[in-house]
């Protein structure tokens, strides 16, 4: 069962992948939970694997049957996308607000900060996580990040960035390779990665190091954080054009399986 479940949180599907109904505050409960009560560091270490899941990687996971398989066994889905909570408003169940990758970095800082745990930024281009871990200590000073490395998801990379991580021993390890790979990538380590808590970021370094300009917040809280950011990486297009598909399979799931 999912340790999700097990802490007493509902959970839902979209089009057949698992959502917990979560809010940042549940999800930091959860990490706390994890790591301060469970197998965390004896033999029976695990790996906690968060994903950030919006109708993106549902329509990949759809396609790309190693991804659906990582989507099926993480340890937490959180809805990140307005089209996740629309999904799930039409089987009437209200979730308060998305939980997105990028937001929830701040708040996994704060939380780190006062309890003595230690962050590895994996992924961006080079420079940037170093920015983003800069940013993240200005705001926590007390901030434990115990490493950075650029890289990618890539096999000749896999020796270095395990130095780094056996070195340094982080409780948690922020993966920004892009989606699907960042997750691909936590499950195929997933026995080197035991006793961490690990999530995709997908581009909350690029924010973070103020790469990126956010969406205002009108956008964010109307559902269109993806056209802000269409406006500006537009070569984003060709993922984008994929999402109407995602709706079109939602109302048919809908139409196919009312109430
Ligand atoms: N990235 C990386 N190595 C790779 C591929 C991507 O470090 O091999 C980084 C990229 O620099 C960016 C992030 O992964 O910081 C992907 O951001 P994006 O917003 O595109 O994430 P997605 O929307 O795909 O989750």
């Amino acid at each position: 069962m999912r340790h999700a479940e097990r802490a007493g949180l509902s959970s839902y599907q979209v089009l057949g992948i698992p959502i917990q109904a979560v809010d940042y505050d549940s999800t930091l409960r959860l990490i706390q939970r994890w790591l301060e009560t469970e197998d965390v560091g004896g033999p029976q270490s695990l790996l906690f694997h968060i994903c950030t899941v919006n109708p993106e990687f549902i329509l990949e996971a759809r396609r790309n049957l190693s991804f659906q398989t990582v989507l099926l066994h993480s340890e937490l889905n959180v809805p990140d996308g307005a089209g996740i909570l629309w999904a799930l408003r039409l089987q009437g169940i209200r979730l308060s607000a998305r939980v997105t990758g990028t937001d929830l970095v701040p708040h996994i800082a704060r939380l780190a900060a006062q309890l003595e745990w230690r962050l590895f930024l994996l992924g961006a281009a080079p420079g940037v996580a170093e920015e983003a871990a800069q940013h993240l200590r200005d705001v926590n000073p007390a901030l434990q990040i115990c490493g950075t490395h650029s890289g990618s998801p890539n096999a000749q990379d896999w020796p270095a960035i395990q130095i780094k991580l056996h070195r340094s021993r982080p409780h948690i390890l922020l993966v920004a390779f892009g989606h699907p790979q960042q997750d691909l990538w936590i499950a195929q380590h997933r026995s080197d990665l035991q006793g961490m808590v690990a999530m995709g970021v997908g581009g909350a370094f690029d924010f973070l190091a103020g790469h990126i300009r956010r969406a205002p917040p009108w956008m964010q809280r109307h559902g269109l954080e993806w056209l802000f950011r269409l406006y500006l990486q537009p070569q984003r297009w060709r993922r984008m054009i994929r999402l109407p598909w995602f709706v079109v399979l939602v109302l048919m799931e809908r139409i196919r399986r009312p109430g």
